[in-house]
């Protein structure tokens, strides 16, 4: 069974401040070794589920995060960002099995993170079809062009609430919530034990399932924290500024929506 796991840092274990998620400062590394910790746990359950192979994609910030050294040795690891629009997913295709997401975040404009987000802070929100959508839904649809199904998410709790709204027969793992500016969260030797379980557990499961059919028609819509980014990405082609800090796209084929949040965004 081939597995893909896409692993951001936002949604791990306890993290509350960007401090603990950006490389320069000296309380990353604690969360690096979290990241890290969480992503062998779900590799840990892959494997105990009959996974042969495992791709992660290093999903946050430079993409170079993970400690590569401590993955166990069916795993391959992709670091930085190609400029492929699967971009958290890149490379994932239809040879995979099942997609697994760990670490994942509420969307930009949620109050269930105070690092809720959705690709870069200059969003104030994205939406899919009149619907503001987090990076699991954006990359859910991702794998659903090339048919993988997503079956498993850990993050915080309001990303789990929303994965589950889309697909309602994914594993989640909810390990923090946020309240204002802080956040409660379990032990993180409680959430690897989750995380190790619910991989397996999901992976043992029905993934036909968790399924996406993708709409027909998409209308992505752009809001932007300033004017200033909304003008400049509303000169990607086909794009339309509708507001002073909206931009709109609309297409048939996701994979140009992808193409357009990868320049706009
Ligand atoms: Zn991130």
């Amino acid at each position: 069974m081939k597995v893909y796991i896409s692993a951001d840092i936002e949604g791990t274990t306890g993290i509350t401040h960007w401090d603990e998620a950006e490389k320069p400062h000296a309380t990353y590394p604690e969360f690096r070794e979290r990241m890290t910790d969480e992503v062998v746990a779900a590799c840990e359950g892959a494997i105990e589920a009959g996974a042969t192979e495992i791709l992660i994609k290093d999903a946050h910030d430079s993409g170079r995060n993970i400690i590569a050294g401590r993955l166990p040795d069916c795993a391959k690891l992709i670091r930085g960002w190609s400029g492929h629009p699967f971009s958290m997913v890149q490379e994932l295709d239809a040879s995979f099995d099942a997609l697994l997401f760990v670490g994942y975040h509420s969307k930009a404009g949620s109050d269930d993170n105070p690092l809720a987000h959705t690709l870069r802070l200059r969003v104030a929100h994205l939406a899919i079809n009149g619907e503001i959508a987090s990076e699991f839904q954006i990359y859910s649809y991702a794998a659903a062009l090339v048919k993988v199904p997503g079956i498993f998410l850990s993050g915080d709790a309001g990303i789990c609430a929303d994965a589950r709204k889309l697909v309602p027969a994914i594993v989640t793992v909810p390990v923090s919530r946020g309240i204002g500016p802080s956040t409660l969260s379990i032990a993180p030797s409680l959430a690897l034990k989750e995380i190790r379980e619910g991989a397996s557990r999901a992976l043992r499961g029905n993934h036909a399932a968790c399924h996406i059919e993708l709409p027909k028609h998409f209308t992505l819509e752009i809001k932007f924290t300033t004017p200033v980014d909304a003008y400049r990405a509303s000169w990607y082609p086909g794009a339309t500024l509708t507001e002073p800090r909206v931009v709109r796209f609309l297409s048939t084929d996701y994979f140009e929506v992808l193409r357009a949040i990868k320049f706009m965004a």
